[in-house]
């Protein structure tokens, strides 16, 4: 009982275990006094019913109930031991029960406490969390960190590792619901946050790369302008996006170079991005273990101190980039260049200039005294002229820069960039004299664009332009204003290019025209440029539409040739005329819909990507056109027109506006090999065109390059057979493909339109033909074969569809004949290979060479004694040793008989080597021609030949020079060939076999009388 109560109220507080324990203690330790125990257990359950209503039990009334008999019992003598006994065992079935429900309930009510808990605290975490992701986010952006500096970076790492730290524990406490989405959006967030560490990580690294790229291409006065609009840590998205480079303020001449140089150079991510060989040695990559980042630590020398940062250590040899408030690396670099090119002209830079090349009564261009007339002398005159020249540039640059777009930013970068703009177009050739240019440019230029001049901001457009006008207005001091009348007449005739009622489009030469207009109002609007006319309003809006019209169509071209490059990726460029023709290019470089019939009556292979290609989404829509001309030609920047045209890298080549045409292929290609360099036989009628017959009556195979009836039978011939059946079974697929195309074709097809059509047809036939979807037919020996046999002699004539077909019927036809009925052939004995012609004869030597032979008598052997040796004079005099199969020269080498003794230990220097390889040579070839004499009969039987010098097997489809004949025949690969042959029951094995019996005794003595004829001589 003792153990029930304190179970009952164990699971209950402190207090009542303290206050129940001792008075459990007290009735058992109570035993017979009566009163006292009956007390202890009226406490006792006064305790329990407190404890009940403390919990909630709802079993309270039977607890109240025992409580109220006990109570009734009467005291002192209360009722006999036996009223509290039974009173005690009801009391502890009641409790039994009790406690356990008891026990059931406090343990729930735990629970709920806990869940209650845990839920607070993932609320608390998944709280945590978002607030971590949203300030990581408030600190990056698109193109990474918001604040790029070091103390951005710091706090973007600390928020990183908020972030981690928050999931982690989210993690830990089990988090559900929609835990997947907030997961995938923290680490959305946290790869934005690497990302962004990882560029500013790199942007020292691809700033100064990119640097170095820009000034190779001469560009260098760009870099801070595409510094700041965010561009040149990320040169290579000149190839993706192109459109990054529009509306900052960059000149169009810099912006076309700059792609087509990216274009040129193939520009990728490469290019740039830092490169672990290329970190100096005593940095070293690690990676940080609470964010898994990379971070680079130096190797601390003597001091052994370890330096640690995020960003990669500059290659040894690069720069770092700098480019802030104060200037950047690329105008430092200017000034330099400015300054080296100047350095000779002692001209100081001035604030004030009434007279641009006057400076007390010095002329600053003549070092001349400037009084008395100065003005009108030559020498002076001489010097204006060159003066002009400079001021037109100027006033050119000033053109190109009103003709920007107002909406063109306002970018720091953009003064530095037009000042190196300038300078590019004072010092283009024909150069003008260092002594003017210096005096122009230091006392006209820098005055405007130094920074002391505040009336206007130098780097808004507007600011800029009005400060390069002041510049023209000092350079032209004495030039007169062109009048309204001659700018007015100008804008006329500039102005009609523009009507669109008057040129649609512009072809080689009206282009020319409008250029030249362009010219023609380009100088004479810069002769107004200083004054703010409603002329000059009207003249730079004309200007600015004609320069468009004219790139537009001048580019035109371009996109032909990135079309064709296109096509030809998806080996489809054979309808390239055609798609022309049918005016699918314009449609597509206008972004209009492509007409529904724009692929009818082409293969279906071209129809179905033709179709993905040009709807509204597909490649052909995302195509730009190519920037860098093809490579015989180059772009040119005309500095008066303010426009590229192209020229042919030729001397005194022509110039043009239009973009060089693309040189469509017309021609098929043509294909490799040829018939003709085979041993050849005749045709046989009514047979599939590979198999030939020769003079002897021998068939010939064309497909596998072999000779004899033996060959027919070899496992290689069955394998090139089944790729020809395979090329038939490809053209009958694209028969059955042109026959339905050209139904689909109307009447209204120009003749043109159906001779392109019949190309792409033969293109496409040629294709599969040549095409090899097995490595079997390593060299395409089976397709060319097909080509040359079936398709050669029409192919290229074939104009219209209906004809190609016609052709392709027909060649399939013969290609699907059988080989002959070879039992029906007229079979004849094996002619025996001709010594000393298909195989070199060893005569014995009639010569006695020793060691002590002098060099000189080598130099007057006769022919005969020479032939002996194997050599043969040659009709241009020259010798051939038949032995060793090559030209010899001189013969002492070769003939050389010092110290054999030495030359058998190959003690020997190269021209003893070359003594002994003959000699070596030469013993083969009396080996292997006496096993010949012996067992060269047998040779044919089993599908060898020898002929010029070489050995064909037709059962291995294999040849080599004529020495390893026999070395073949032993071969384990020839032996189970031949094997093969033997065992064969095919009908032309049996054949073979047949005519192998019946002719062996004639082959046999024709191969002796063959050999035994050479002895006689
Ligand atoms: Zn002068
Ligand atoms: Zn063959
Ligand atoms: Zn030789
Ligand atoms: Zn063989």
């Amino acid at each position: 009982m003792e153990k029930i109560l304190s179970a009952a109220i164990s699971p209950l507080e402190l207090r009542s275990v303290e206050q129940g324990m001792p008075l459990v203690k007290e009735i058992a330790a109570s035993g017979g006094a009566i009163t006292e125990r009956f007390d202890k257990v009226l406490k006792l359950m006064g305790l329990g019913l407190e404890v009940h209503e403390a919990i909630g039990n709802q079993e309270t009334k039977t607890w109240r109930q025992l409580q109220e008999r006990l109570e009734e019992l009467p005291t002192p003598q209360r009722g006999s031991w036996q009223q509290l006994a039974a009173l005690e065992s009801t009391f502890t079935t009641e409790l039994k029960d009790t406690i356990l429900h008891h026990l059931a309930v406090a343990k729930n009510y735990e629970k709920t406490l806990k869940k209650k808990e845990a839920a607070r605290l993932q609320q608390q975490s998944m709280a945590a969390v978002e607030r971590c992701r949203l300030a990581l986010l408030s600190l990056v952006e698109d193109d990474g960190l918001k604040d790029k500096t070091h103390s951005g970076l710091k706090a973007c790492l600390a928020r990183m590792k908020d972030l981690t730290d928050a999931m982690k524990k989210m993690e830990e406490l089990n988090v559900a619901g929609d835990a997947e989405d907030r997961v995938s959006g923290c680490h959305k967030a946290w790869n934005a946050g690497r990302a962004a560490v990882q560029q500013f990580s790199e942007k020292q690294v691809r700033s100064a790369k990119a640097f170095i790229w820009l000034r190779q291409q001469n560009l260098a006065h760009c870099a801070r302008l595409l510094d700041t609009a965010g561009i040149l840590e990320r040169l290579h998205i000149l190839r993706t996006s192109p459109q990054r480079l529009e509306a900052i303020g960059l000149p169009y001449r810099c912006r076309y170079l700059l792609f087509m140089a990216a274009e040129r150079e193939n520009l990728s991510d490469d290019n740039f991005a830092p490169k672990l060989e290329e970190v100096p040695e005593e940095w070293e990559q690690r990676t940080s273990r609470h964010l898994n980042l990379k971070f680079f630590e130096k190797q601390g020398g003597q001091q052994k101190r370890q330096q640690m940062q995020w960003e990669w250590p500059l290659p040894r040899g690069l720069v770092a980039w700098q480019g802030n408030a104060e200037g950047s690396t690329s105008e430092a670099w200017q000034k330099r260049d400015e300054e080296h090119a100047l350095s000779s002209q002692m001209v100081n830079q001035s604030n004030v200039v009434v007279d641009p090349f006057r400076e007390g009564s010095q002329c600053l261009l003549c070092h001349q005294n400037a009084e008395n007339g100065h003005h009108t002398s030559s020498t002076h005159c001489q010097q204006m002229k060159q003066w002009k020249i400079a001021s037109d540039r100027l006033a050119m640059v000033c053109l190109d820069l009103d003709t920007l777009s107002q909406d063109e930013a306002r970018r720091p970068g953009l003064a530095s960039v037009w000042r190196g703009e300038l300078w590019e177009a004072l010092r283009a050739s024909p150069a003008i004299p260092t002594n003017v240019l210096a005096v122009f440019w230091r006392r006209v230029v820098l005055p405007q664009l130094s920074l002391q001049n505040s009336k206007h901001d130098s780097e808004s457009l507007l600011g800029l332009q009005a400060l390069l006008k002041e510049a023209l207005k000092v350079a032209r001091i004495l030039e007169e204003d062109a009048t309204d009348k001659e700018v007015s007449a100008a804008i006329t005739s500039a102005e009609r290019f523009i009507d669109d009622t008057k040129y649609p489009g512009l072809d080689k030469s009206s282009i020319a025209l409008a250029a030249a207009a362009i010219k023609d109002l380009r100088l004479a609007t810069a002769k107004i440029l200083h004054t703010r006319s409603a002329v000059l309003k009207n003249a730079v809006a004309i200007l600015g539409q004609a320069q468009a019209k004219v790139k537009h169509h001048s580019l035109e071209p371009a996109f032909h040739a990135t079309f064709h490059s296109w096509l030809k990726k998806h080996k489809l460029e054979t309808c390239f005329k055609l798609l022309d023709q049918r005016g699918v290019i314009v449609s597509i470089l206008k972004g209009d819909p492509v007409e529904a019939n724009a692929a009818v009556g082409l293969p279906t292979r071209f129809a179905e990507k033709l179709w993905k290609a040009w709807c509204s989404d597909g490649d052909l829509r995302l195509l730009r056109p190519l920037c860098s001309p093809p490579d015989d030609w180059e772009a040119v920047f005309s500095r008066n027109v303010g426009l590229f045209y192209f020229c042919k890298r030729v001397v005194h080549g022509p110039a043009q506006w239009m973009y060089p045409p693309t040189l469509a292929e017309d021609k098929l290609p043509k294909v490799q090999g040829n018939l003709e360099d085979l041993t050849r036989g005749q045709p046989h009628s009514g047979s599939v065109p590979y198999v030939e017959i020769d003079l002897n009556g021998e068939p010939v195979c064309l497909l596998c390059k072999a000779h004899g009836l033996e060959h027919f039978a070899s496992a290689g011939h069955a394998r090139n057979v089944n790729l020809w059946s395979a090329i038939q079974d490809r053209l009958v697929a694209a028969d059955r493909d042109l026959a339905v195309q050209s139904t689909s074709l109307t009447s209204h097809s120009t003749s043109s339109q159906l001779s392109e059509l019949a190309k792409v047809w033969v293109g496409e036939i040629q294709r599969l033909t040549l095409e090899q979807n097995t490595g079997a037919d390593l060299e395409g020996q089976v397709g060319r074969t097909f080509w040359h046999l079936l398709f050669d002699d029409w192919a290229a004539k074939a104009s219209r569809p209906a004809q190609v077909q016609q052709e392709l019927e027909r060649a399939l036809r013969i290609a699907g004949l059988a080989e002959p009925k070879w039992s029906s052939l007229q079979w004849k004995p094996r002619i025996p290979p001709q010594p000393d012609v298909d195989f070199p004869w060893p005569l014995p030597s009639i010569l006695t060479l020793s060691a002590s032979t002098p060099a000189e008598v080598f130099d007057h052997l006769n022919a005969e004694a020479l032939k002996s040796e194997g050599i043969k004079v040659q009709a241009d005099g020259s010798f051939w040793c038949a032995f060793c199969d090559k030209a010899v020269k001189p013969l002492a080498n070769h003939l050389d008989r010092t110290s054999l003794e030495a030359i058998a230990r190959l003690e020997a220097t190269a021209i003893r080597l070359e003594a002994k390889q003959h000699l070596d040579s030469r013993d083969v070839a009396q080996t292997v021609v006496a096993s010949l004499r012996a067992e060269g009969h047998e040779l044919g039987r089993e599908g060898m030949t020898i002929s010029k010098r070489r050995f064909r097997c037709g059962l291995c489809n294999i040849s080599g020079s004529w020495t390893r004949c026999l070395e073949h025949r032993s071969s384990r690969s020839h032996q189970d060939a031949y094997q093969r042959f033997q065992g064969s029951t095919s009908s032309i094995a049996a054949q073979a076999k047949l005519n192998n019996s019946s002719f062996i005794e004639v082959e046999q003595t024709a191969w002796k009388a063959a050999f035994d004829a050479m002895d006689k001589w």
